[in-house]
């Protein structure tokens, strides 16, 4: 085995998924607000055009990496629609195998041994996790309440700044619900300028979004597209998680490198699926109004009985979690353990994503109403049941 693989833990979703097959398989019933994957189906139209696309001979051979023209003007018409961004579609668009793969393999752009990438903490684990594979180290941000779970840029050392050659953002947040607004972004822009470093921002979650708020786009900040990168992805927009498709968008510099390491690696999207991702951002947009109504009545639901039980936790505008914090006595470890083995209900324990997590726990919205109710009833349960305790004390 290669040195880099002793550093490699199980991805923090493999663990959780034995735990829920382990329970399973002794015939208990688990309910879980663990991961984030929308459960309804993709959208008629876009699965319509990928039967029809399939069907296609043209279509089953070898894509190109870069994508189809087509999908990544798809691309750049929806970034001018939905944020008012223009983008050139050929040097400023990056079709991808969903986000998560282009968030990977940028490291290997910027990442040499020795240095260093500006990582928020907690975060999706790919940001250290790809910095790390690639020989270089992540520096971790923590993201706190108290700063609205933005990072306090000015509290990074010199020494560490010199190192740093690309800083990972994520807005709306996972697993925080934090969103970023316009002064942030500038202040990103400035700060990447100053100490010579890329933008990397993380943006799947910005048509997941409550009560009329509309989340905004990194490349919205002026110089945005001098210094950095956005990912996006049809995964949470659509319903698309099991397809695989996403893009990355921005600096024509990072968007050729990207490409250059990816025309290495892999052979592109499949291309049914990249004109079943045409159709998705250049057809009707109704589904992300409904799908919002669904995750804000489910949200407003879970909220409710988290402070019914004494878990403090406050309303995402956007995203797709819960971040609430675990009642007193209670690491997040020990708190999701409680639930798992008293209640069979499963959360993800913040420290999962970053040491300070630790003290929350996350709930994804994208659990079937069915289960969302019996879910909800079972954390009611697993107070009664300390309630009874105590009174036995
Ligand atoms: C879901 C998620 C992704 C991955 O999106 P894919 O396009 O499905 O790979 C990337 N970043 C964050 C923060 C996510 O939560």
């Amino acid at each position: 085995m290669s040195r880099r693989m002793e550093g490699l833990k199980p991805y923090l979703f493999v663990e959780i998924n034995k735990m829920i097959a382990e329970k399973k398989a002794r015939g208990e019933e688990v309910i879980s607000f663990a991961i984030g994957d929308p459960d309804t189906p993709t959208p008629e139209n876009i699965i319509n055009r990928l039967c029809q696309s399939a069907r296609d001979p043209a279509n089953h051979r070898y894509p190109e990496t870069v994508g189809l023209p087509e999908l990544r003007q798809a691309i750049a018409g929806w970034y001018q629609r939905r944020f008012g961004v223009s983008l050139d579609a050929d040097r400023e668009v990056l079709p991808l195998i969903g986000a998560k793969e282009g968030i990977a393999h940028i490291a290997l752009c910027f990442i040499d041994p020795g240095d260093i990438a500006l990582v928020p903490d907690p975060a999706y684990p790919v940001y250290s996790i790809s910095a790390t594979l690639a020989g270089g180290e992540p520096y971790y941000m923590p993201l706190t309440e108290g700063r609205n779970y933005l990072p306090d840029l000015d509290a990074i050392p010199e020494e560490v700044l010199r190192k740093a050659k690309l800083i990972w953002l994520n807005y709306p947040n996972n697993p925080t619900g934090a969103v970023a607004y316009l002064d942030f972004f500038s202040r990103v822009v400035q700060f990447a300028r100053q100490h010579n470093i890329a933008v990397c921002h993380d943006a799947p979650y910005t048509e997941n979004a409550f009560d009329g708020y509309q989340p905004i786009s990194f490349l919205q900040a002026d110089g945005a597209r001098e210094v950095g990168v956005e990912f996006h992805s049809l995964s949470k927009s659509y319903n698309m998680t099991g397809w695989r498709i996403g893009m990355a968008v921005g600096n024509a510099e990072m968007i050729g490198a990207l490409g250059s390491v990816k025309s290495n690696l892999d052979s592109g999207i499949p291309q049914a699926i990249q004109y079943a991702a045409i159709e998705a951002l250049s057809g009707p947009q109704d589904c992300i109004a409904d799908l919002n109504a669904v995750y804000q009545r489910r949200r407003d639901l879970i909220i409710e009985v988290l402070n019914d039980i004494g878990l403090k936790a406050k309303p995402a505008k956007a995203g797709l979690y819960i971040w609430a914090k675990v009642p007193k006595d209670y690491t997040s470890m020990e708190f999701a353990s409680d639930l798992l083995d008293k209640v069979g209900v499963v959360v993800i324990p913040g420290v999962g994503y970053g040491s300070n997590g630790e003290g929350y726990v996350r709930l994804s919205l994208t659990i079937p109403d069915a289960g969302l109710v019996k879910g909800l009833s079972r954390l009611a349960a697993w107070q009664d049941s300390k309630n009874r305790f105590k009174q036995k004390k």
